[in-house]
């Protein structure tokens, strides 16, 4: 394969848009060791990993910079932060301790891939072009929302996709949580450990939930399965928090008001890997399938890792735990490969 960084490269300018435009275009026809694609958790884990292993990584920061703990507010469950942290601010700090070492970070996201021979080459939506001897993934997933205006509004201020994160406000509280799937049965379960009372609104006369998830949910005497129930709105953005739902009983035809505190999504998630799905092998739900104990995907020298990769835990401190395990994985493979 290609020698690694066969021109010596220089250090992106961190001043002006022009000049990391300039430096972009220069770098064209330099294999960068590593370039990591995406933000979050596991992204930045495997930059400081790479860039501390001399691998002066590539990070191309994406869409949605910082990734998913960019929309939530405390994060109370990842370790080392005894009274918890903001989630947009527990990001800046991981790329702080990116950019520390010799990660180059660049606002753009990937667009195109090509990974069907080594060098990889990677194209940007601000018409950049990287070749690199490893790629790394770290693309995340995205909770699946309902799609309502104030849903949007009201994220982080009552409206939640993930149980495990925001759960713990809740304490004593009414909460609704939307869907029927295992997800659903589980995070409503775990709700019931802090709320009152908590409804399940499932959008048919069953649940799509394996019988032994459905169980648990159906014999807890704190949930509530309303069945055959659609929600319509999320009130009260001018109350600057949620406040009540409009629902839809789609048996009855009735529209009516239900007054809560809180209102979790649980409809599923979907991985950010349309752009390697021709590429990479995924599972049927688009997860970037790797091998067992490991990051490695089906093409040797591009590694999968968070969200992009794990269905199951999918939580910030696993996702930088693979993070980590991907660049310690494409530093071997470097120094494997001739
Ligand atoms: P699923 O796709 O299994 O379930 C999604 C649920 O959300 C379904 O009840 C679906 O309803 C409902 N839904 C989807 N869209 C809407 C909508 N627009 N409005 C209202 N309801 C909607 O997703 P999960 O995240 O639950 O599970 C994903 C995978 O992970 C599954 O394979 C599951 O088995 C697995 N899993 C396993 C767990 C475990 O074993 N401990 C825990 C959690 C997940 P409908 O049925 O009508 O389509």
């Amino acid at each position: 394969m290609p020698a690694a960084n066969s021109k010596r490269r220089s250090s992106a300018p961190r001043s002006t848009h022009s000049s990391i435009h300039q430096w972009c275009r220069e770098m064209s026809d330099v294999v960068h060791p590593t370039l990591i694609i995406g933000s979050g958790p596991a992204g930045y884990t495997a930059a400081i990993y790479t860039a501390r292993a001399n691998l002066r990584p590539l990070l191309l920061k994406g869409m949605q910079p910082g990734g998913q703990l960019t929309i939530t507010t405390d994060v109370e469950n990842y370790p080392g932060f005894p009274e918890g942290v903001l989630g947009p601010e527990l990001m800046e700090s991981f790329e702080k301790q990116a950019a520390r070492f010799d990660t180059t970070i660049l606002p753009e996201a990937a667009t195109k891939v090509d990974l069907s021979s080594r060098p990889f080459t990677i194209e940007t939506n601000l018409e950049h072009t990287f070749r690199c001897a490893t790629v790394i993934i770290s693309t995340g997933a995205s909770a699946n929302y309902l799609g309502l205006e104030n849903e949007t509004k009201l994220q982080g201020r009552g409206v939640s996709a993930c149980a495990t994160c925001d759960g713990f406000f809740f304490k004593d509280k009414d909460i609704c949580i939307v869907g029927g799937g295992d997800s659903a049965c589980e995070e409503a379960t775990f709700l019931t450990k802090y709320a009152s009372k908590v409804h399940m609104l499932v959008r048919r006369d069953e649940f799509r939930a394996s019988k032994i998830m459905a169980e648990r949910a159906l014999g807890n005497p704190k949930i509530e399965v309303q069945w055959n129930t659609e929600v319509r709105d999320v009130h009260d953005p001018a109350a600057g928090k949620v406040t009540g739902l409009t629902l839809y009983n789609n048996k009855t035809g009735k529209t009516f008001e239900q007054a809560t505190d809180g209102f979790f999504l649980a409809i599923g998630h979907t991985p950010n890997t349309q752009l390697f799905k021709d590429a990479l092998r995924t599972d049927a739900s688009g997860y970037l399938i790797t091998k067992p104990d490991s990051t490695a995907t089906s093409i040797p020298g591009v590694f999968a890792c968070g969200d992009c990769q794990d269905h199951v835990y999918r939580q910030a401190v696993t996702a930088a735990g693979t993070g980590c395990m991907a660049a310690l994985e494409a530093e071997r493979f470097l120094e494997g490969a001739d």
